[in-house]
């Protein structure tokens, strides 16, 4: 996913961790304000799903499901098919949140089950009574119009107006609440679905989806290749279809359709380009979802079918980054998946290095070299804010909401310890490992543990006058950055520094400032990198001479209009209603929202534009921001 939401979580204790290099377990005190308590965490343990896969484990499902907008209820059935691990087991537990079950069935007879009492953020449990004989049973259930999963669109809310949508977000742990399953990321399983919805739409899913369907709403899909429980993905509305290359298309709506095929049109080059590099495409078809503005997430990887948020089509593809991490989750996440969310910096940290990769391979090293600076500087902020035991890479998540962990540490700084290895290897030997690692883990969920005793067996025997173990685990299990880490840099950075100081000096005026030749990532630097505190009449300049407030790049706007609320800069304030009340990307609305609540004047403005926004917004979305608001 490519999110990196900052943090709002509280942290009230401190966390000593000790490192294990080689054990399966880990020590760690965890120390509160009034005790300490010694606790041991059990890597590879799932403190997320309620299931039991090490004693019966799904292995597929079977969806036939009906899209009620009246109702926004899914309704129908899932057909689990099951081995059992443990041959005396009698149980199938599975995972759920605001269920409806109202039956369950094996070989044609209804079976006994109960389903626990909600926990705040891991659901209910469903323990099923398994029958003696038989591999498969069948779950009737219906979905809540509340679902965390599922995000339900009025007409308004979409960009045609006349048809409503729908859209899933599975990660982390949101598919429970639209199919009983075992939520757990090292459950993989193969699906097959019918999915029933109003016959002017179109439903796709993270399957094999035929692009000339007939539009008769009952679309039938399947999944051949085994996923884990956060890849299943389903979307619905007023879709069409354009393809961008042999292998490669788009779904959107009608009216952005055109501009989204022309924005990604490398996609096919990425596609080829990361092949070339890393290993075969594993997913067949590579197609990608344009949502409403309203999608919580910059994209989410759901395999042969990324989604993707529109605010990136800026017109100029100087925020296609996106697509390239999208894609490079195909191998990076998809194919090699993290065990737990403990592990989801092996997804994230992989891929934004990938991401990188990428960029440069298609658009070359001055881009990628900006791209990393600004990683680098994103990374920064959240060491700057984030509570010690939150910025380390293998990170304790028991009794947290596992959406807690999407902040820069598992995408960046993954990333730049990646980064490290291959400076230090160089790059052709780094490839040449990462070609194996995919390979080897080829469809499996692994733990950082199992990924550190592959290293170690592998590049680190190969290369141990350069690499330790010493200094991988305090990559893994040490708070911040280690020191001498890689320091990516930017030429292209350097004639931007000159001038913002230029001007800040006020040796030369802002209309001055050769900017015609900048990239987009210029100006996120030029406005990033700005002192905390500018005069009215400095802002005034800058928005005189470069037309900032009405910027049509979303993330130069942001940039700029964090500026503008933390200077209280008036005359943006009507376009910075605007933004927040369009865009629901959490990524781009938290941060404004979260410096407006900063003064009284500010929370106003936030509490105005938050009301009208709601209802339009994720439930993501609402959950992180709300407490600006209060
Ligand atoms: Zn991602």
């Amino acid at each position: 996913m490519t999110t990196k939401l900052i943090m709002s979580a509280v942290v009230c204790c401190s966390l000593l961790m000790g490192c294990s290099p080689n054990g399966k377990t880990e020590q760690t005190a965890v120390v509160t304000a009034s005790e300490t308590v010694s606790t041991e965490i059990q890597v590879g343990k799932d403190y997320h799903s309620f299931s039991n896969p090490d004693e019966v484990k799904v292995t597929n499902l079977v969806l036939d499901l009906t899209v009620d907008f009246e109702q926004n209820m899914l309704s129908g059935s899932v057909q689990l098919d099951y081995k059992k691990v443990l041959p005396s087991a009698d149980k199938l537990v599975l995972d759920t949140r605001d269920l409806t079950i109202t039956n369950v069935s094996a070989n044609g007879k209804t079976i006994p089950f109960v389903l626990a009492s909600q926990d705040s953020f891991l659901g209910a449990a469903l323990t099923i009574d398994l029958p003696q004989v038989g591999d498969s049973i069948v779950v009737q259930y219906h979905t809540s119009p509340q679902a965390s999963g599922v995000q339900w669109l009025t007409p308004a809310q979409t960009a045609g107006k006349q048809h409503p949508f729908l859209f899933t977000q599975s990660q982390a742990i949101h598919a429970r609440s639209f199919i009983p399953l075992q939520d757990s990321p090292q459950v993989r399983v193969t699906y097959q679905a019918t999915i029933r919805t109003p016959e002017a739409l179109l439903a796709v899913m993270s399957a094999a989806n035929d692009p000339n369907t007939p539009r008769d709403g009952v679309y039938e899909f399947s999944m051949p290749q085994p996923i884990p429980s956060y890849l299943i993905a389903l979307a619905v509305g007023d879709l069409h279809f354009k393809a961008m290359g042999e292998r490669t298309g788009v779904y959107s709506e009608a009216s952005i359709l055109d501009a989204a095929a022309a924005e990604f049109a490398d996609t096919e080059s990425m596609l080829i380009a990361t092949e070339k590099t890393f290993g075969p495409y594993s997913w067949d078809r590579y197609d990608l979802l344009i949502l409403p503005p309203s999608f919580p997430f910059g994209g989410m990887e759901n395999p042969r079918l990324s989604f993707i948020t529109p605010t990136v089509i800026a017109g100029d593809k100087s925020l296609v980054s996106l697509i390239a991490h999208e894609l490079a989750h195909s191998w990076s996440g998809n194919t090699v998946t993290n065990a737990t969310w403990r592990d989801l910096w092996l997804n994230e940290g992989f891929t934004t290095y990938l991401t990188y990769r990428i960029m440069e391979m298609v658009y070359g090293e001055k881009r990628y070299a900006m791209e990393a600076v600004l990683g680098r500087q994103e990374l920064q902020a959240d060491i700057d804010n984030l509570a010690k035991n939150d910025q380390v890479l293998a990170i304790d998540l028991r009794g947290r909401d596992p959406d807690d962990v999407f902040s820069n540490i598992p995408y960046e700084k993954g990333a730049l310890f990646l980064r490290e290895l291959e400076q230090k290897v160089g790059r052709a030997e780094f490839d040449k490992f990462l070609l194996a690692y995919f390979k080897h883990f080829n469809f499996q969920s692994i733990t950082t543990d199992e990924f550190v005793a592959y290293l170690q067996d592998t590049l680190v025997k190969e290369h141990s006058d350069v690499l330790s173990m010493g200094r991988i685990n305090e990559w893994i299990h040490s708070p911040g950055v280690p020191e001498n880490a890689p320091v990516p840099q930017s030429d292209a950075f350097t004639v931007v520094d000159q001038a913002r100081a230029d001007w800040l000096a006020g040796t030369i005026e802002a209309k001055d400032i050769k900017v015609k030749e900048w990239a987009t990532h210029q100006w996120l630097y030029f406005l990033n990198n700005m002192p905390e505190k500018l005069s009215q009449k400095q802002l005034a300049e800058l928005d005189d001479a470069f037309d900032l407030t009405q910027s049509h790049n979303n993330e130069i706007a942001h940039s700029w209009l964090l500026i503008s609320v933390n200077n209280w800069y008036e005359p943006a304030f009507t376009r910075l209603h605007e933004y927040l009340v369009t865009i629901g990307r959490n990524k781009l609305v938290k941060p404004l929202y979260k410096a407006l609540s900063h003064t009284a004047e500010g929370k106003k403005m936030a509490q105005k534009a938050f009301a009208e926004a709601k209802d339009g917004y994720h439930p993501l979305t609402v959950k992180a921001n709300e407490g600006f608001v209060e």
